[in-house]
């Protein structure tokens, strides 16, 4: 068993300093303060950025309110050709910006490369392309009236996202917002703001005037707090920790604000007897390491049928011997650091629990602290793990995996769906009727059968319980920025 791992870690190329973008403008914040962003593959500064608070989300929410009519009356076909040339725009700098997310939160620029820079283009382009097809409806009223709905926009969007994907949870948000004709003032999280107010500068690029999507970097119980109970914020998306959740709700209550909120996950990915193990280990393996578990819906908790158990543990384990930790600027490097010194420890802390609590199968096994300045975390998975453990119950976020046997559906059931979180689910299993019968059974908002965390723009992702309210992606999330006009017209009989 590995117990420590060194890794050698260039250092970064030098980053401009972040700056807020209000109304069209970088700027400093009103209170001159800044904060430093971290390189997580050396632990070294990257560069500062520019702290918003309070009085620069008051500045941004009322430049996007000023901007707002203009963009919710422009020609809908007008607002999507701008969207589909920003989609464009972050096509052509996909690389610059990949790379920027590798380096402010550490994932391997292979998956940057490939996922998070076109993913965000293909998103605008996705929702750009729905400007001029939401439709309203006629009512078939008494005939001495013409009632009809129209589908509005909300008005001023409020964005915090995590860090974990930083431009393609914004996109996920803005895209949709600005399609609907929405303004936007986005707040980034602190550890990853960089890659956010480039998307900010190129949306000025592509002609989407000022004022209609500013970039507000800031921590969240300031600039984020301000931003939730802000008046003049009429929805708020929302993706983070359920805790923080609660809070935003909370904070939304003063103009009862429209919510959506993507929260975490324990997501159950289950193996039956039945499975193709190969298959399976694959995308147990993934599911848990790609992006170092730092994906709300990793496939967390490991439901593994007793009469394959050993079988399937021998494949998943062969696979995790192969995983290196590496220079996440490399290329080659499948596997990186996490995003932070106090969320490497958090992981490590719960490797410190799983060890006493259960067995490890695949990581450290004495201590689990990897030999570099780096934010590395040792991957590791436990075996023997009961569904009450704490390591089974919390999310840990991480390259963490818990494994639990089961024997019966019914026990499986009740375990699987023994959470307070309902994001995702992974049934592995060659008998349609129980893969269907399991994904009716398991209260979560995405079930995937023999495959694991796959997405795609048109269909809806987001979670039940406190994983969520709302679904992003696809035609449903089009509901969460607009909202319906009944008119009534008399016109007599
Ligand atoms: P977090 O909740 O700590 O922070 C998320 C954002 O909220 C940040 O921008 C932060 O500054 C802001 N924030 C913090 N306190 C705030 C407050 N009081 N008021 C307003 N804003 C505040 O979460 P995190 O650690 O950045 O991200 C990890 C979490 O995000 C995990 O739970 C993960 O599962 C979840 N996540 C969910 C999805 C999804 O789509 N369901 C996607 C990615 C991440």
């Amino acid at each position: 068993m590995t117990t420590t791992n060194s890794i050698q870690v260039a250092a970064a190329e030098p980053v401009e300093p972040g700056q807020l973008l209000i109304d069209g403008q970088l700027t400093e914040a009103h209170s001159g303060r800044t904060f430093d962003v971290m390189y997580p593959g050396t632990g070294d500064r990257l560069t500062a950025c520019a702290e918003g608070g309070p009085e620069d989300i008051e500045d941004a929410v009322a430049a996007a309110r000023r901007a707002f009519l203009p963009w919710a009356k422009m020609k809908p076909s007008d607002r999507g050709r701008r969207l589909k040339c920003f989609a464009d725009l972050i096509d052509q700098h996909s690389t610059r910006l990949a790379k920027l997310t590798t380096l402010e939160m550490g994932k391997p620029r292979r998956e940057s490369e490939t996922v998070d820079g076109p993913h965000t283009a293909m998103v605008f382009r996705y929702f750009g392309e729905w400007c001029n097809k939401v439709y309203g409806e006629t009512c078939p009223v008494d005939p001495a009236y013409l009632n009809y709905t129209m589908k509005v926009p909300l008005g001023v969007v409020g964005a915090i996202t995590a860090w974990n994907f930083p431009i393609l949870t914004a996109a996920w948000k803005a895209a949709p917002a600005l399609a609907m004709g929405n303004t936007v003032v986005l707040k980034p999280a602190e550890q990853s703001p960089l890659g956010a107010i480039e998307l900010g500068k190129l949306a000025l690029e592509a002609d989407i005037p000022p004022g209609v999507f500013n970039v507000v970097p800031g921590f969240g119980p300031t600039a984020g707090a301000a931003l939730s109970s802000h008046l003049g914020v009429d929805k708020l998306a929302f993706t983070g920790e359920h805790r923080t959740a609660q809070h935003i709700l909370k904070a939304s209550a003063g103009n009862l604000k429209k919510l959506s909120l993507e929260c975490g996950g324990k997501s159950p990915h289950i193996i039956f007897d039945d499975a193709d193990l190969n298959g399976a280990a694959r995308s147990a393996f993934q599911g848990i390491f790609s992006n170092q578990g730092q994906v709300c819906n990793a496939g967390s908790r490991l439901f593994v049928h007793t009469s394959v158990h050993d079988e399937f543990m021998d494949k998943l384990i062969h696979r995790a011997k192969k995983l290196r930790l590496g220079d996440p600027m490399q290329r080659s490097t499948r596997s990186g650091p996490v995003v932070s010194a106090t969320h490497r420890d958090k992981v490590n802390e719960y490797i410190r629990i799983g060890a006493s609590e259960a067995t490890i199968a695949f990581g450290a096994d004495t201590d689990p602290l990897v030999d570099s300045p780096g934010y590395f975390v040792q991957p590791t998975i436990f075996t023997n793990v009961q569904n009450h453990m704490r390591i089974a119950r919390e999310e840990i976020f991480g390259p963490v995996l818990s494994v639990i046997q089961f024997e019966t559906e019914e026990q499986l059931i009740r375990e699987a769906n023994d959470t307070i979180f309902g994001l995702a689910a992974g049934v592995w299993t060659k008998d349609v009727s129980k893969a269907h019968r399991i994904a009716h059974a398991i209260d979560a908002g995405i079930i995937w059968v023999n495959c694991y965390d796959v997405y795609d723009m048109c269909s809806p992702f987001g979670g039940f319980k406190l994983s969520g309210i709302g679904k992003e992606l696809g035609r449903h999330t089009l509901d969460l920025y607009t909202q319906t006009k009944s008119v009534w017209v008399h016109i007599g009989k």
